[in-house]
């Protein structure tokens, strides 16, 4: 059929090109930021197959979505992640297929990823402190991540980067070994301010608040950071700068500090099949309906994700009192 657009385009005539994909809600760790110890994972039946999340990405690339970041939860421990990655990774029109991880799984899978056409990592490093890594992870292990890590570079991905998320009292004099660690590498590294997703029970958000302009004070006592237009026209929420004595970049995400909604140009989706028009709000259409019902075809998923761009929201509405305004932990939606 014919009346569908080539190109999803929201009632604020902003281009949606961007789709994150979230493939499982479960993960091998517990960040004290993410999740709650005890975790009520969702019901493997509510789940998308393998074969769901295949449709949902070939109907977004029909649609003109150029980039599908895969994340979770924990995307590389789904079992056989890989096969959905090697198909995603011939989808026509998709120019960048990339993944956020934890790096638990990347000294086995760094080389297949890159041989099934994954153009990226953004790899998560919160503290280089062994005890720390332990306590803010609840069971990572910090020698199996860095190794991860090193891993990937040894692969060959390139413009790797680095996702710390910093709270204060706890890693936020970390700020400088973690650009020195990035730097010894040359790969990038972005600062993240912690968002109000879901409802934690390890510290209290109010207080545990860093801001990007205190980093980056505190980054320029020793490196001099130089503002950089975004090369990719694609770094969203992330202000990127350069050092002059380095190939590295640093970025800060500042969902709080600066708003972003403007050049918006991503949805999401959870692992049930929710499509999230907004990560700071909770407008969203159920695509596993869709994707269940007895005549599913690929247009009907796809008419339904053109007429979600009308309720694309104009903003989000996160402030910085700490206030848990979104329910859903950040493993549901994936970051
Ligand atoms: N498990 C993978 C990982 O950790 O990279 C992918 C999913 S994780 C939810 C994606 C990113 O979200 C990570 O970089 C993580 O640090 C970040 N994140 C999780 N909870 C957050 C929160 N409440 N505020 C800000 N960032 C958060
Ligand atoms: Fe797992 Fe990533 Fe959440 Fe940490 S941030 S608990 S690694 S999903």
């Amino acid at each position: 059929m014919t009346d569908l657009p080539s190109t999803l385009i929201d009632k604020f005539q902003r281009r949606v090109d961007y789709v994150r994909l979230s493939v499982t809600d479960r993960c091998d760790f517990r960040c004290v930021y993410c999740m709650a110890e005890e975790m009520t994972f969702i019901p493997k039946p509510d789940v998308l197959t393998l074969e769901e999340l295949y449709q949902v990405s070939l109907a977004f690339t029909e649609l003109g979505v150029s980039k599908i970041r895969l994340t979770g939860g924990e995307p590389l421990i789904r079992n056989n992640v890989m096969s959905l990655i090697e198909k995603m990774g011939q989808l026509q029109g998709l120019d960048e297929l990339v993944i956020t991880t934890n790096g638990s799984q990347l000294q086995r899978l760094a080389a297949p990823l890159l041989e099934a056409g994954v153009k990226r990592l953004n790899i998560s490093l919160d503290t280089l402190q062994p005890r720390k890594f332990r306590s803010l992870t609840r069971h990572g292990n910090l020698d199996q991540v860095i190794a991860g890590i090193d891993a990937a570079i040894a692969a060959g991905f390139k413009r790797t980067k680095l996702n710390a998320v910093i709270l204060k009292g706890r890693n936020e004099d970390e700020a400088l070994d973690l650009v020195n660690f990035a730097r010894d590498r040359e790969i990038d590294l972005s600062f993240i301010e912690e968002m109000p997703l879901g409802l934690i029970d390890d510290h209290d958000r109010a207080l545990s608040f860093c801001s990007s302009d205190e980093l980056r004070s505190k980054i320029e006592t020793q490196h001099s950071l130089t503002a950089l237009g975004d090369p990719s026209g694609n770094a969203g929420p992330t202000r990127y700068f350069s050092m002059t004595d380095s190939k590295s970049r640093v970025g800060f995400i500042s969902p709080h500090s600066n708003n972003f909604c403007h050049l918006c140009n991503r949805v999401r989706v959870t692992v049930e099949g929710r499509l999230l028009l907004c990560l700071g709000n909770e407008h969203s259409v159920d695509l596993r309906h869709i994707l269940r019902s007895s005549d599913y075809s690929l247009y009907k998923l796809k008419r339904a994700i053109v007429d979600a761009m009308d309720i694309k929201p104009e903003k989000h509405i996160f402030d910085n009192s700490g206030k848990t305004e979104i329910l859903r932990f950040m493993n549901m939606t994936g970051g």
